[in-house]
């Protein structure tokens, strides 16, 4: 058992878990969380899907109600901003000068969306999406008047937010400045696979693109394009990727990288510093590499993770990425590290694809699912036992995907 007090800045999913994690597993002394956000809090997936859409609500999204929270007698300040850390006297300041003293300290601060330097970017057409507040305002726009939406960046969440508008009737026009989607994440035949299903769905997807410069003409958003090309729009997007909110641990002198590097027990470069979720920068799977992992499935578990080595367990946390994604009627998987296969093979299931990744050695480092259903369990449990199965038997809808995760030879 441990008494100490715990502080946690970051009321995301990877805070309410290390706070949920904390009492479950017996911490008996005082557990506070600073939350910017008023909400309790919630899962982001849902807002570039099922809220945007309308077939979701908000209640849906909690993890812990504020009403949980205080009967696990965790301390919860929402609508609070931590403002500096002060690592010798081991407090927080909060905006308006309240001050924290704390045994531990765990930041979940996540990331913030990303704003291009642009003049016109303050403009109420323009929109990022991160909060739950952001979902509600862009689906009251792009309800309101659909129109023309232009979606700057054709990462995954650039690529929901255009499912979305289009299922709303929207006219969407995607720029991705790379030559190709979600470029960071996935190999380039699974980028001409999204490629193709956007373009069938009507989406004007234009590669090797930027955005250069906006114009707010009351009624419309007028852009101008690197090539030269001028645009009207309704709406415009911008989902160019995440930006680590580590701004309280840089300047308080913690080792950062974009982001806070932590160790395998998720603690920051000050051992009474812990890290956990998108802002975390750690050690995966793939030897040799640091990174953050921007996804639900990394949030909660290293938010556990923190919370038992606060409490004194053996924690190893070095994860296997995974991660999701749902447009129009695909649902996509990935495990693994997909840049580190050199070869692929493919297996069609009763429900659609799964595509395996091998290095050089025929251990599987990846696997991505579209549509794969229950097989990508096992395709997983491939990846994250680093297993060597011949590629032919990977390709074999013959040999159920079950019986090979079963037996394969695992490293
Ligand atoms: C639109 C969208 C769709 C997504 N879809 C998927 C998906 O399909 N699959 C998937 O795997 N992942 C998805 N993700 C990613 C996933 O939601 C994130 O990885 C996860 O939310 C990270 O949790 P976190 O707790 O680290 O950060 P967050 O959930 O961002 O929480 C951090 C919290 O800290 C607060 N905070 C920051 N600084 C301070 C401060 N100084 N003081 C007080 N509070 C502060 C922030 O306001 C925020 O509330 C999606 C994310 C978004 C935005």
């Amino acid at each position: 058992m441990t008494t100490g007090t715990v502080v946690i800045v970051g009321g995301g999913q990877a805070g309410a878990w290390a706070a949920r994690s904390l009492r479950d597993l017996g911490h008996a002394g005082p557990i506070v969380m600073v939350s910017e956000e008023r909400h309790a809090p919630y899962e982001r997936p849902p807002l570039s899907k099922e809220i945007l859409l309308g077939t979701g609500s908000a209640d849906e999204l909690t993890i812990h109600s504020h009403e949980e929270l205080a009967a696990l007698h965790i301390d919860v300040r929402p609508g609070v901003r931590c403002t500096s850390l002060d690592r010798e006297g081991r407090r927080v300041i909060l905006e308006g000068g309240e001050q924290l003293v704390y045994d531990t300290l765990i930041l979940a601060t996540g990331g913030r969306a990303r704003r291009l330097d642009l003049p016109g970017v303050d403009s109420p057409r323009v929109h990022t999406l991160r909060t739950l507040d952001d979902a509600h305002r862009l689906r009251a726009a792009l309800t309101g008047e659909p129109g023309h939406v232009l979606v700057v960046g054709g990462g995954w969440i650039g690529l929901e937010v255009a499912a979305s508008a289009r299922a709303l009737g929207a006219e969407v026009t995607v720029l991705e400045a790379a030559d190709r989607l979600c470029a960071r994440s996935v190999a380039p035949d699974v980028s001409a696979a999204l490629l193709d299903l956007h373009r069938e769905q009507g989406v004007s997807v234009r590669l090797e693109t930027s955005l250069t410069a906006l114009q707010d003409q009351d009624d419309r958003l007028r852009v101008t394009l690197s090539d030269g090309t001028q645009l009207e729009c309704q709406h415009l997007i911008m989902a160019a990727g995440l930006v680590a909110n580590d701004e309280l641990a840089v300047q308080a002198g913690l080792q950062c990288a974009n982001g806070v590097l932590v160790d395998r027990q998720c603690r920051s470069s000050d051992p009474h510093i812990y890290a956990a979720g998108d802002v975390a920068v750690m050690e995966t799977s793939l030897a040799g590499t640091r990174m953050r992992l921007e996804s639900w499935q990394n949030a909660q578990d290293q938010g556990m993770a923190v919370a038992q080595a606060i409490m004194g367990q053996d924690v190893d946390y070095c994860p296997v990425p995974m991660v999701w994604s749902q447009q129009y009627d695909q649902f996509i998987q990935i495990s693994g590290h997909v840049h580190a296969g050199d070869q692929w093979t493919e297996r069609r299931t009763s429900t659609g694809i799964l595509r395996f990744y091998l290095d050089a050695t025929g251990t599987v480092v990846a696997a991505i699912g579209m549509n794969a259903g229950r097989d990508f369990r096992f395709a997983r449990q491939l990846v994250e036992r680093k297993a060597r199965v011949p590629a032919a038997v990977l390709a074999d809808p013959g040999q159920p995907l079950n019986k090979v995760a079963s037996t394969a030879i695992t490293a």
